[in-house]
């Protein structure tokens, strides 16, 4: 069996502010989670606001320090007491991380200059810095906006700038921590093809945070939390055949599985809930109602 590229085992984190709060009350934001991700798994993280998702990803970064527990990146304990601030550059550097607003996360004021900024830090050669960068522009399909302001992009545009800047490192594993969120419909399709064009061509892990249901549906698996634990897990069909728990995790349900549940109600003869698409769906549907 192949290590998996992320392994936590008994996690648990509590932010300082909270501390000295009776541990009862579940105030932990992370609260004993145990989790494996292979290499080039595309894992959706699926749960409610507060649920703990941005600070599980920030854990796997290490942005935070967990209070318990372990994790191991590529079989390398990263939650030790003697890491290095080069440690944790190494960790940084396989896992990266694009956050939910695109004018946070750029720093210059031309675009290639902008996906250069990481591979700068790296102290890598003038050569090797120039071949990162086309190379990230153009697996975002941003090249011939190399020479733009980044200010002057579209929300969609700027993301994959941003994600370019991810790329260019040669991260094994990216998390997208609701990249997509404050995009309008078109970004958003133009982010998530990205995302897919990463995972299934570059080989890239890919964990997905998101609150879209449809972005989650094309994961290979997904992860419900909820109160800083893993609520269900299990493929996209496995978890939106279970429409009752996800409601109680306060989360939507695929259109087309919320339909049929429905329908389901008065049929005698099920119809098995799972993932359709719309055409799917519908035939489904013709051949129960026997048009
Ligand atoms: P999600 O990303 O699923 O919305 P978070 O991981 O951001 O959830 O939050 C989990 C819990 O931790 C919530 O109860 C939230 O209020 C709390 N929390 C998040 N960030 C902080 C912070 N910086 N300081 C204190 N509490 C926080
Ligand atoms: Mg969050």
């Amino acid at each position: 069996m192949n290590t998996p590229l992320i392994k936590i085992e008994n996690l648990s984190f509590k932010y300082p502010e909270n501390e000295g709060e009776d541990k009862k009350e579940n105030n932990f934001a992370v609260n004993d989670i145990s989790l494996e991700i292979n290499e080039g798994e595309f894992v959706a993280i699926l749960g409610h606001n507060g649920s703990g998702k941005s600070t599980t990803a920030k854990l796997m970064n290490m942005i935070l320090t967990p209070n318990e527990g372990k994790i191991y990146i590529d079989g390398i304990d990263i939650t030790r007491p003697d890491m290095t601030e080069d440690d944790i550059f190494e960790v940084r550097k396989k896992i990266g991380m694009v956050f939910q607003n695109p004018d946070n996360q750029l720093v210059a004021t031309v675009v290639e200059e902008d996906v250069a900024f990481g591979p700068e830090n790296l102290g890598l050669p003038p050569v090797e810095i120039r071949r990162r960068v086309n190379e990230a522009l153009s697996i975002v399909n941003m090249k011939e906006y190399a020479r733009h302001a980044p200010h002057r992009l579209s929300g969609g545009q700027k993301q994959r700038v941003a994600i370019a800047g991810t790329i260019a490192m040669r991260p094994k594993c990216i998390i997208f921590d609701e990249s997509t969120a404050m995009l309008d419909p078109i970004g958003r399709k133009e982010v998530m093809n990205t995302i897919l064009r990463l995972n299934k061509k570059e080989k890239i892990t890919v964990i997905l945070i998101t609150h879209y249901m449809n972005e989650a549906t094309l994961a290979d698996r997904v992860i419900v939390m909820k109160n800083g634990e893993i609520y269900l897990s299990g493929t996209p069909n496995n978890v939106f055949s279970q429409p009752d728990k996800l409601w109680q995790a306060g989360l939507e349900v695929p259109q087309s599985v919320e339909l049929i549940h429905k329908l389901n109600e008065h049929l005698d003869d099920k119809i098995p809930l799972g993932v359709y698409d719309f055409d799917k769906c519908a035939e489904l549907i013709k051949d129960k109602i026997k048009i």
